[in-house]
């Protein structure tokens, strides 16, 4: 998606501060981080958000997570940490560019508001 701000950041035309990247994922610091690790983890095929997802992404969608973990592990955040997909805008979803938040490293209040 040419005009996608997260493709763009993918393709390198846009700055980010990039945590991780593969075949499949890519991640990055979130620009207006709300915990000590707020990374978000996205897939490099551009699809809308969770409710826009089609079957054949089940697999890319369950990965995102995996990756998480990861992070997780390698940042010591283990003990508590939070994956969050927002889901339409009433839910906050501002890019539309599907994106898995990581949040971590502080305490994390239930339910989250
Ligand atoms: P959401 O509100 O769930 O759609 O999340 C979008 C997230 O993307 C927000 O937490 C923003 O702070 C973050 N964000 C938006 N633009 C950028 C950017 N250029 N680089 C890094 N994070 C961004």
């Amino acid at each position: 998606m040419p005009d996608c701000i997260f493709c763009r950041i993918i393709r390198g035309e846009a700055p980010a501060k990039k945590v991780y990247e593969d075949e499949r994922a890519f991640v990055f610091e979130d620009i207006n981080p709300q915990a000590p690790t707020h990374v978000l983890i996205i897939p490099r095929k551009h699809i809308v958000g969770m409710k826009e997802a089609q079957p054949e992404d089940a697999e890319i969608i369950g990965y995102l997570h995996l990756v998480a973990a990861q992070i997780a592990r390698e940042r010591g955040i283990e003990d508590g940490y939070r994956t969050v997909f927002n889901v339409g805008p009433r839910a906050g979803q501002s890019v539309f560019h599907l994106h898995l938040h990581l949040l971590g490293g502080r305490s994390l209040r239930w339910p989250p508001g």
